[in-house]
């Protein structure tokens, strides 16, 4: 057999890049503070309050949080009377405060009520996340849905149909459970289950529709809280219809479970060009603030390269060849403190997110990883001089002794970003 030449394995691997879906685009508006949604816009980040939302300045704050966190879109429940009364008073607190994100009221059960009892709630709001599976059943439920869309479409609001298998319309369930038991040879119950959560989406929003919706403001989704049920329902709804479809997991728990399980089903659409806006729905740890699932969230973004929301730390996970926590603490120190900057640095170092910060244990890949970075520093390992060479696009530019590094470092970088990136 002869030996391959070298122009026969020379082909070039393809460039890795997320395929292209292409939804309608809608708009999620407050004010003049439009959101784009789907069609070319980047993938919005949404988020939800845990806040009983008659509280109106407990609720108001964490929508602030969860705002400044990078949350494009925030839900707030909205489940009775004493919440209905609140939207409008949370709105108001949020402007005054300069935030402008746009506010999803979460209805289930009493929705056509609460909108057309509370007009100011329904103003205040800039979209309605409607549960085909808790508006009513049968004839009720198709009035009360009605009652909704309609609203929404006079108010020229934005509208998730939001399907969820734990709340499944059970007549629609019903009805193609007895059509798979005349099929000759019947599905899997799982696909059964797949096919009521897509067609409940897909029905609703064409009622939607002939309602009177614009169906450009028209966002799907079908939660489930498996990665390969999530996986499978969503690439057969992306493949039905051009909605713009919100993706997340639901009920995905608590800690690096619930991140990793999102994360392992995101990922995998997002890179499929399914999801034009996400959501992580993290049970928050004890005391953890609810502005995590938000952090998890663009992390999942910014790691497919999808978008940018804080300048990334590249950082080597430490080896026999570190025998102390230097390069781990200079790390996290660096993180935390591009982090923590970032909310003040949107407007005044724009494009800043975008930048890459290494910070690398030892000489074995710390000066390589270093160039590739804008700004890296290599720590010295077990045994290498007590010196770290720090390298700024790409070359060389001095090297930290002694045992103020991680400060010089820092001050360093601050340097980098108010030259490179400071419009003054
Ligand atoms: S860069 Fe050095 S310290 Fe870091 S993992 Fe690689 S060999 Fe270990």
């Amino acid at each position: 057999m002869n030996a391959p030449q070298l122009s026969d394995v020379q082909v070039p691997v393809p460039l890795a890049g997320a395929l292209a879906r292409r939804s309608r685009q809608g708009i999620v508006a407050w004010g003049d503070h439009r959101v784009t949604v789907g069609g070319d816009a980047p993938v919005r980040l949404q988020s939800m309050t845990n806040t009983d939302t008659a509280d109106a300045v407990g609720t108001a704050i964490q929508v602030k949080e969860l705002a400044l966190a990078g949350s494009e879109l925030v839900r707030i429940t909205v489940n009775n009377d004493e919440a209905a009364k609140a939207v409008p008073y949370i709105r108001e607190q949020l402007d005054r405060m300069g935030i402008h994100v746009p506010l999803v009221g979460d209805f289930h059960y009493n929705g056509h009520r609460l909108l057309t009892d509370h007009p100011a709630c329904a103003e205040a709001l800039s979209k309605y996340r409607i549960n085909p599976g808790n508006v009513g059943r049968g004839d009720k439920g198709d009035r009360q849905f009605a009652q909704m869309v309609e609203i929404a479409a006079r108010l020229d609001k934005a509208v998730r149909i939001g399907v969820n298998w734990g709340s499944l319309d059970q007549d629609l369930l019903a009805r193609l459970m007895d059509e798979n038991a005349r099929r000759a040879q019947p599905w899997d119950l799982r696909q059964v289950m797949y096919e009521a959560l897509i067609t409940s989406a897909l029905d609703s929003a064409a009622k939607a529709e002939a309602i009177g919706l614009n169906g450009n403001n028209i966002f799907l989704s079908c939660k489930v809280s498996s990665v390969q049920d999530l996986i499978a329902v969503y690439q057969s709804l992306a493949q039905r219809c051009d909605y713009a479809l919100h993706l997340g997991l639901t009920e995905a728990g608590m800690g690096t479970k619930g991140a990793v399980a999102s994360t392992a089903a995101l990922a995998i659409l997002l890179q499929q060009g399914i999801g034009d806006t996400i959501r992580v729905s993290l049970t928050p740890q004890p005391g953890e603030a609810r502005t995590q699932e938000v952090l998890i969230a663009a992390e999942i973004l910014q790691s497919l390269g999808l978008r940018a929301f804080v300048p990334s730390v590249t950082a080597c996970p430490g080896c026999g060849r570190t025998t102390s926590t230097t390069f781990q603490v200079l790390a996290k120190q660096i993180d935390d403190y591009l982090r923590s900057s970032m909310p003040a640095w949107r407007e005044r170092y724009p494009g800043v997110e975008n930048m890459k910060v290494a910070v690398m244990g030892c000489i074995v890949n710390g000066p390589g990883e270093s160039k590739h970075a804008d700004i890296g520093i290599s720590l010295p390992g077990t045994g290498e001089a007590p010196a770290a060479p720090v390298f700024i696009d790409g070359e060389k530019a001095l090297t930290l002794r002694g045992t103020g590094i991680a400060d010089e470092f820092q001050i360093i970088v601050e340097n980098y970003i108010e030259k490179r990136f400071g419009t003054a």
